[in-house]
């Protein structure tokens, strides 16, 4: 297992700059399994951050190293539930959880490149893999430990049994036509007015039908950009809203309902990604604007509170942010069970690689259906990957390549390493350098 902390200086140009992460220089803490087979393949797999931390994140995934180096590939690839329960097992290790926070996510990175590992050993992309595979393996890998009151797991079969009723027809519709696609690149907060409207009327000609804007730092900011971006889309593209956890509570209600003259479909991260009350709260007081969250959310636990209490119109599910895709399959089985569309998070640094075949699994072999549901796109670092995502006319296009679409290019492995990849060696001795001239000049 190697372990690289990869981080793109995005900050320099505002993109991905919201209410309450400025300035993101989004990160990568990256993992290849590497096997004792001279031609077979890799694994690959990750998790996001936005820059300081990073080397954290990925010294947690060193922590898991005991768990996964030296075992039999074909073991793990057979059963990616068993390594699952051994990562989140691990007593100690536990103890900086459970299930939550850093220690989650190496989980996840470590879980997903198994199921890259797995996906490629079987010519399949992940997608595919789990759609073709029997609803009695899928539910063996999910953990129902904490879940079964909301969802058993002969419920969780029988979801699953009903699901590949016309798998064929769907799979055939996927290779087709995609699964629609949003996009938030028009909506940084730090972007200008003019480059709001500028990239919500492409957004439109693209094929886009549904925009998202980030709001939550200045009220009469939100209302005008608010009000830009519905001249620029029209009346019948979605425009959604992102305050990422900025308020509390009544302040989510108030300044929801000071942007409802804008029609927004939902109101995504009103508050702490913890407060399940909170946004059950909040839902009631702003409805029609619906109440998404997912992408901070912790594990399925909080998931299954969520549904439970209400709390959510939609469910924005990680790649990357609980333990991979064996706890992302409870979390889809969960809101199939409340009948909640999800609608994933992506973006960040191969998030939108990464969740696209989850949610192509759950159209072809789970909940049936697109129907208001969308993937996030965001347009930037796709470059650094063996296999990007391709959106066409406003949707993802079936990834067709083996594996996890995790793959990044060993050249971008080799610029992006902080601090000793080409580009931050040379970034920081010019920092250096500056200083240095500060010194001298004063
Ligand atoms: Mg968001």
């Amino acid at each position: 297992m190697d372990t690289y902390d990869i981080r793109f200086p995005t900050s320099r140009q505002l993109d991905g700059s919201d209410a309450m992460n400025p300035d993101p220089d989004y990160s990568a803490a990256y993992l290849v399994l590497r096997t004792n087979e001279p031609d077979g393949p890799t694994g690959h797999g990750f998790t996001f951050t936005i820059g300081r931390g990073n080397d954290v994140q990925v010294a947690a995934i060193e922590a898991l190293r005991a768990h996964i180096v030296g075992r039999s590939v074909e073991d793990l690839c057979a059963d990616p539930g068993l390594v699952s329960r051994a990562l989140i097992g691990d007593s100690q290790l536990r103890w900086l959880g459970p299930e939550k926070g850093v220690m989650h996510m190496a989980v996840g990175a470590v879980v997903n490149a198994v199921w890259d590992l797995a996906a490629k050993r079987q010519r399949k992309p992940l997608w595919k893999l789990l759609a073709d595979a029997d609803p009695e393996w899928l539910v063996s890998q999910v953990d129902f430990r904490y879940i079964t009151d909301a969802l058993t797991p002969e419920e969780a079969l029988d979801l699953l049994r009903c699901g590949k009723d016309g798998r064929a027809r769907r799979e055939s519709v996927l290779r087709a036509q995609g699964y629609p696609a949003y996009t938030t690149s028009p909506g940084w907060l730090g972007y200008s007015d003019e480059k709001l409207t500028r990239l919500a009327k492409e957004a439109v000609a693209a094929g886009f039908t549904q925009i998202k804007l980030k709001v939550g730092a200045d009220l009469a900011d939100d209302v005008r950009r608010c009000r830009a971006a519905r001249a620029a889309v029209g009346a019948d593209v979605r425009l959604a809203v992102d305050a990422n956890q900025r308020w509390n509570v009544g302040e989510a209600i108030e300044w929801t309902r000071a942007l409802a003259e804008f029609d927004p479909y939902w109101i995504e991260e009103p508050t702490s990604p913890d407060d399940i009350l909170g946004h059950a709260r909040v839902r009631a007081a702003v409805a029609p604007v619906k109440v998404a969250t997912g992408e901070h959310v912790q594990n399925r636990i909080v998931f299954k509170q969520l549904l439970q209490a209400g709390a959510v119109d939609i469910v924005q599910l990680d790649a990357a942010r609980v333990g991979g895709v064996n706890e992302n399959l409870a979390i889809l089985l969960l809101a199939a069970k409340f009948g909640v569309p999800v609608c994933p998070h992506a973006g960040g640094v191969g998030l939108c690689e990464l969740v696209q075949h989850l949610a192509m699994f759950d159209f072809v072999a789970l909940s049936g259906t697109t129907e208001d549901r969308v993937i996030e796109f965001v347009d930037h670092l796709h470059e650094h990957f063996a296999h990007p995502a391709v959106i066409r006319e406003g949707a993802y296009t079936a990834p067709l390549a083996p594996g996890f679409s995790a793959d990044m290019h060993e050249a971008s492995l080799a610029t992006f390493a902080y601090p000793h990849g080409t580009f931050w060696a040379a970034d920081l001795a010019g920092a250096l350098a500056d200083e240095a001239t500060v010194e001298v000049t004063a």
